[in-house]
């Protein structure tokens, strides 16, 4: 039989908006300080991890997990401030909220909504799902919305949802409050206000679930502490998730998930202590970067910082920190408005003064 080439078959079936696309790409950190992927860096007390591996001793894993999860939501529903009465649903990470809602938007001229530089995976997953994505330029001095622009894209496009990263990734800061409500009551569709960063910030959307038809609230358990897990969360009007609800692959969360993250959520506390560690070292952080030569430190929220380094040297200093033992995050050419951008996310005390010690020595 004669072999076709491979390339002529994945070039005739593989969709070409997918063959467009650069997979996600994750890079090694093997050996390195580990303050490019918004991870807290603390490890959980000792008495309270072996109370975990007591509690995962009496998991079945031969059973399905709880299709509904619902100890666990039950719990998310306390330690979240969810309001009574709200719909709840879970994500494999809120990255498969964001895929189910797609796949329950999408069709021919629907379109995705959010600002740029923004969260990634809002267009790569419009991309997925075959749906249309919209930008719209933050502005340039201090990236925060520019909403005339918004809304004259929102009812250009019309979009079937907004994104709005609230802090913003990668740039960390909040967008004011009045303007996120104009968009929420002009969009003809959806408006979710993702808050993965709301541990970092006393702001949140979450008490206005229900208040608005259109408002959906998501979070996840990453940022806080629980990267490993990939637990995300949609809070909103009950009869739009139950839409949504129907794209949900059964069993999406796993059974170890549901028992750790719910044991993580009792012990709230500890996951508290840290993230107020982290903000206490943001500030720290965001003072040396701002008194280093040539270096700009934009105001964060979240548990990163964007700062832009001396004109043309965020390659270098990226390869150079890495070098010496530093991973961080280099957005250079990501996007227009992040030129010679890096993002730290905050580390421990000592890892954040490494990083500030190789910096110092480049510049
Ligand atoms: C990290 C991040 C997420 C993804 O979180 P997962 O739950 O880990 O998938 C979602 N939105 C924003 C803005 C993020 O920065």
């Amino acid at each position: 039989m004669k072999q076709r080439p491979m390339n002529d078959l994945i070039g005739r079936w593989v969709r070409p908006e997918i063959q467009g696309l650069c997979a996600y790409q994750v890079p090694d950190a093997g050996g390195l300080i580990k303050l490019d992927a918004m991870e807290n860096p603390y490890t959980w007390p000792e008495d309270l991890r072996r109370q975990w591996l007591e509690l995962l001793d009496g998991v079945d894993v031969n059973r399905y997990p709880d299709p509904q999860a619902r100890a666990l939501k039950q719990r998310l529903t306390k330690a979240m401030d969810i309001p009574a009465g709200a719909g709840l649903l879970l994500g494999n990470g809120s990255d498969e909220l964001i895929m189910m809602l797609a796949l329950t938007l999408t069709g021919p001229d629907r379109t995705v909504l959010s600002v740029d530089p923004g969260f990634v995976m809002y267009r790569m997953i419009a991309t997925f799902a075959g749906m249309a994505y919209q930008g719209v330029p933050l502005k340039a001095d201090d990236f925060s919305l520019d909403v005339p622009a918004v809304l004259e894209a929102i009812d250009r496009h019309q979009p079937a949802v907004v994104y709005l990263a609230w802090p913003n990734n990668p740039t960390g800061n909040l967008f004011a409050e009045a303007d996120v409500r104009r968009i929420i009551e002009a969009a003809p569709g959806l408006v979710v206000v993702d808050e993965a960063y709301a541990p970092f910030t006393d702001s949140s959307f979450m008490s206005e679930v229900g208040c608005y038809p259109n408002l959906l609230v998501m979070r996840t358990l990453s940022k806080m502490g629980l990267a490993g897990l990939r637990l995300g969360l949609l809070a909103g009007p009950g009869p739009w998730l139950a839409e949504i609800d129907k794209t949900r692959l059964p069993y999406n969360i796993n059974v170890l998930t549901q028992v750790s993250a719910e044991f993580a959520l009792r012990h709230e506390d500890v996951f508290n202590r840290q993230t107020r560690l982290i903000r206490q070292e943001r500030a720290r952080l965001f003072e040396a970067l701002e008194g280093m030569p040539g270096v700009r430190a934009f105001p964060s929220e979240a548990n990163f910082i964007l700062a832009r380094m001396p004109a043309a040297r965020a390659d270098g200093i990226h390869a150079a920190l890495k070098s010496a033992g530093v991973l961080v995050k280099n957005l250079h050419g990501a996007h227009p408005l992040l030129a010679d951008c890096l993002r730290i996310t905050v580390g421990r005390p000592e890892e954040n003064q490494a990083f500030l010690q190789a910096l110092a020595d480049l510049l």
